[in-house]
């Protein structure tokens, strides 16, 4: 087996860095590298060699047996089902935070951070690991694990941005209590493999909280978006993606104030930043999180201005820790179907189908991709070669700045929800 290079000489990294964090002599490190995260290793101190490969068996960056791990961990509830795109899952919701505040400022509805300040409020964990912009570092953000909810309010909203977690790890096993753990479906991907030969970790995670994800943005993204609004990142004392409401606005002060609707300038800019990696991934809806979350801009939803939520559970456990959040007054749950479910996420149907074809195509041209247990049939193949190939041209400008000249005449002029 190979170790970590393996991934990054393949361009199938992530940036999570949990290889680094598994690394038992601690020859990783995480650099941003053109926009992304990457682990360095240190060859000297490796021991790959010798027969470790512990960075390689818990990448997400692979692949995984989504199914089969889904199962496991789900198939266990009566009410468990599969569903092509969703994964195993027991309900569905719509919701938000019933503190306003939390709901504006919320990416979507500020579920996710009423629900954790819930778990930490009534001692149900002693800490939740959640991503906080770092305004010391410009474009940056910290990963950290929050101990009140009095803190966690700052971690708010969603980061289009790479987020690493190293050295998240070995703090939730130095914790007295459990914890959750918030990220993307690629990183519940790494943790369920972390946790799979680890019992120590295993036993400290009270439960994984995924966000759906339609696929990632690189540094790059937000570099280009401060550069094009001649926003002075060296003077930000406040920055979010999204803000403000639903969809919400990017919103970032120095001395002056920025806002920009987030269709107006994330989506038209969306395959120019996209990280290579999310061009092979399957997973839309966090398939091996307990709770996964999302937006519900869609049907009767959509004319809602301060922000709502969706949500899977996954997890009975956390279906009751839901309610119990209900009847404290943190939050508000409606029943959802699984139309609405599906219907809300226009990008999940592309995940498990036109990928399907990028993989074909992808192998066939010799390169290296990660490898699903799950079957991707339903796809046009020559659609997805056309996607690859186009998307694969605006990440080729996207990557060069001398060429973000370019970018203007390409951009797409609708808006997209
Ligand atoms: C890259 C990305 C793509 C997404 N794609 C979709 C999509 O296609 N469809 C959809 O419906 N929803 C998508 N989401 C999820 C959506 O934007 C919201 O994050 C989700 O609905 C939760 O909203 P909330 O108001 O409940 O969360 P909030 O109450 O605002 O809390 C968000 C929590 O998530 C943490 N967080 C934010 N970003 C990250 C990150 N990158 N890694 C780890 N932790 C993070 C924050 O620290 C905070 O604790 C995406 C999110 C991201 C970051």
């Amino acid at each position: 087996m190979n170790n970590i290079n393996y991934t990054t000489s393949n361009n199938l990294c992530l940036g999570c860095g949990l290889c680094s964090d598994a690394c038992p002599t601690n020859s990783i490190n995480m650099k941003v590298v053109n926009g992304e995260y990457r682990p360095i290793v240190n060859s000297s101190s490796c021991i790959n060699s010798k027969g470790c490969h512990r960075c390689s068996m818990v990448c997400p960056g692979v692949g995984i047996a989504l199914n089969q791990i889904g199962l496991k961990k789900f198939g266990i509830y009566d009410e468990c089902r599969h569903h092509n795109l969703i994964g195993f899952y027991s309900k569905a919701y719509s919701g938000y935070a019933l503190d306003y505040e939390t709901r504006f400022h919320g990416a979507s509805g500020g579920l996710l951070t009423a629900f954790i300040a819930f778990l930490l409020d009534k001692k149900f964990i002693s800490a939740a690991v959640v991503a906080e912009n770092d305004l010391s570092q410009p474009f940056l953000n910290k990963t950290i694990l929050i101990h009140n909810s009095g803190d966690l309010y700052k971690a708010r909203s969603s980061k289009y941005c790479p987020v690493t977690f190293e050295g998240i790890v070995k703090q939730i096993k130095q914790e007295q209590g459990q914890v959750v753990v918030v990220g993307l479906p690629c990183v519940m991907q790494g943790f369920r493999k972390f946790e799979e030969n680890d019992a120590k970790l295993r036993g400290k995670i009270l439960g994984y909280l995924g966000l759906y994800c339609s696929c990632g943005r690189t540094f790059n993204l937000t570099e280009y978006v401060f550069r094009q609004k001649g926003i002075d990142k060296e003077k930000l004392n406040y920055f979010q993606y999204r803000d403000e409401g639903c969809l919400g606005s990017l919103v970032a002060k120095t001395d002056k104030e920025f806002r920009e609707e987030f269709q107006l300038y994330y989506h038209p800019l969306r395959s120019f930043f996209i990280p290579n990696r999310c061009q092979f991934c399957i997973d839309h809806f966090s398939e091996l999180a307990d709770l996964s979350f999302g937006d519900i801009h869609y049907g009767k939803y959509k004319d809602d201005k301060v922000g709502i939520n969706s949500l899977v559970v996954r997890n009975l456990k956390f279906d009751s820790l839901l309610r119990a959040a209900v009847n404290e007054g943190y939050i508000h749950l409606e029943a959802l179907s699984e139309e609405e479910l599906v219907g809300c996420q226009a990008s999940a149907p592309k995940k498990k189908g036109r990928v399907g074809g990028v993989l074909k195509f992808a192998r066939l041209i010799g390169l290296k991709v990660p490898e699903y247990d799950v079957p991707l049939t339903n796809f046009v193949y020559w659609k997805s070669v056309a996607y690859y190939l186009f998307a694969k041209t605006q990440m080729f400008i996207g990557r060069r700045r001398y060429l973000w000249w370019i970018i203007p005449l390409f951009m797409k002029k609708e808006k997209v929800d």
